[in-house]
């Protein structure tokens, strides 16, 4: 699917310049191919990684069917077993370890942009290879203005406009809404776990009959991603898919 901004009709000028810019790009791709982001020795070969960094990416190839977490046979796990999630299914192609842990952190705090292509990549090669019926929207996962401030990017709403671009999809970031701070759920006991995350999103509008993937660099506990579908279901929608580049293993929920 191109790029829905390169499909809009430019004067004849602009469009000589813009092929002017893509031959010099192709020139210079071929003079000095792009080397990859991690080991910075080898030309790249797919989403900015070289052949070998490529092949030994952390797959999450056996997982719980529903919320994706790693195992050891592929059937449900206990957590889902005993409490099914809101969202419907989830999209993780790999596990959160090295090096994929590395280059997210790196994307999340330092804004290194460059891995955004590679998390955005390996999402959207895997929705693809699915086959799972497309969403009607993505929507990143929000982060209150004051968090976005500090830390100068929202790395889901990044991802989720790129994958977006990539599958001909509409990202709409100000859909949903994050009313306040909230701690990491994995620090906290049963008791403040429900608190902590109760009553603080918020969906802007009706989602009737919609289908919402939601996106994100990691999912860990899934309850983050699991309150926000509530919140996206009491709004309308009918179908809530979970999108993220990596799972983390076994945490305490
Ligand atoms: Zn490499
Ligand atoms: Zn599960």
């Amino acid at each position: 699917m191109p790029d829905p901004c390169e499909t809009r009709n430019h004067p004849a000028w602009l469009t000589g310049i813009k092929s002017v810019r893509a031959t010099a790009l192709a020139l210079l791709e071929w003079v000095a191919p792009p080397c990859c982001l991690l080991c910075r020795l080898e030309v790249e070969y797919r989403h900015g990684l070289c052949q070998g960094c490529w092949a030994k990416l952390p797959v999450n190839e056996i997982h719980c069917e529903r919320c994706a977490l790693p195992m050891a046979h592929k059937s449900l796990c206990g957590h889902c077993q005993r409490c099914p999630p809101v969202f419907d299914s989830v999209i993780a192609p790999l596990r959160y370890q090295d090096p994929i842990d590395q280059m997210l952190c790196a994307l999340k705090y330092h804004q290194q942009l460059s891995f955004a292509r590679t998390a955005a990549g390996l999402i959207t090669d895997t929705v693809r290879e699915s086959g799972e019926p497309r969403p009607d929207l993505l929507v990143g996962v929000p982060m209150t203005h004051r968090a976005v401030r500090k830390r100068g990017l929202n790395q889901a709403v990044f991802l989720a406009r790129l994958i977006g671009r990539q599958l001909g999809i509409p990202a709409k970031s100000t859909l949903i809404k994050k009313l306040r701070e909230t701690d990491r759920q994995s620090t906290l006991n049963a008791s403040k776990r429900q608190r902590n995350l109760k009553g603080a999103f918020h969906c802007k509008g009706s989602l009737e009959d919609k289908h919402i993937a939601l996106v994100d660099d990691i999912l860990t506990t899934g309850a983050t991603a699991n309150e926000i579908s509530k919140v996206l279901k009491v709004a309308g929608a009918n179908r809530v898919d979970i999108w993220v580049c990596a799972r983390t293993p076994e945490v305490l929920r």
